[in-house]
């Protein structure tokens, strides 16, 4: 979850204000950094000093002394050297964003009020386009895909050769739970141009000659292996007649403009 929360990090835009200044976290916080480097000091982590709020006074504005820090500090762990104690504080405080610091030591902690860090403070933006921040694991999932996935290899070939093909309606088709196993691997090799023909096998020196073993008349690639070899006129002839029965009540301008190659290799 963390892995995939930093992959969605950088399109995350988050905005401080006096609602959530306080709340926000101190270490592994991206905006918190010394030297481009995130903080980690473990004995503030020990001692419960997590949050910006855990820095400030609760009745008047600004940050605490060094001393009260190293009180805090030292009922956890009471070897811990004063010197150390301002070392790290000072560290943590010029490592606060400036306009952080000066709120701080502008306003009280509003600490009686509860307030909390929500979804609300966030905003996500993919493609310059803003979009919800995920309310449920399902859109979640569906943003990190659209961020780290990548489409396959063969999706330009396709676009190329069908350019009205809806590529998302085939994958769904393909990979029908009524179709039998061996028939959505072979859609899934199709569709991903991963079928060992013999113009592949060729390119991988597992074969002499890339011709059709069934017709030997023609290079033997995908296309000629589902539509083009002679030896298969009769079953296109077939499915050609079979798809225009179907299509009998459909619109003629439809019919018309219907690829015959594409739907024999997309609707397999
Ligand atoms: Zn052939």
């Amino acid at each position: 979850m963390l892995l995939a929360w930093s992959k969605m990090k950088t399109y995350v835009a988050f905005e401080a204000n006096e609602n959530n200044i306080h709340e926000i976290p101190l270490f592994f916080n991206s905006s918190v950094t010394k030297e481009g480097k995130l903080l980690n000091y473990k004995p503030f982590i020990f001692a419960g000093i997590t949050k910006v709020k855990h820095l400030t006074y609760e009745v008047i504005p600004g940050f605490l002394k060094f001393i009260a820090i190293h009180e805090i500090l030292s009922e956890k762990d009471a070897d811990l050297k004063y010197d150390d104690v301002c070392k790290f504080y000072k560290n943590v405080l010029v490592s606060l964003p400036p306009e952080w610091v000066h709120f701080i030591n502008e306003n009280i902690n509003p600490v009686s009020k509860n307030f909390e860090i929500t979804a609300d403070c966030f905003s996500f933006s993919v493609e310059d386009k803003e979009v919800p921040m995920p309310q449920s694991s399902r859109t979640f999932y569906n943003l990190l895909i659209q961020l780290v996935g990548k489409s396959p290899v063969s999706e330009s070939y396709w676009i190329e050769k069908y350019p009205e093909l809806e590529l998302s309606k085939c994958y769904i088709f393909s990979n029908l739970y009524i179709l039998p196993g061996e028939c959505r691997e072979l859609n899934f090799q199709v569709l991903h141009r991963t079928l060992f023909t013999k113009v592949k096998l060729l390119k991988c020196n597992m074969t002499d000659n890339d011709t059709c073993p069934v017709c030997a008349q023609s290079r033997e690639d995908l296309e000629h292996m589902f539509i083009n070899c002679v030896n298969l006129s009769q079953f296109t002839d077939f499915f050609k007649d079979f798809l225009l029965n179907f299509m009998c009540n459909v619109d003629d301008n439809f019919v018309n403009t219907l690829d015959f190659d594409q739907a024999m290799l997309m609707c397999f």
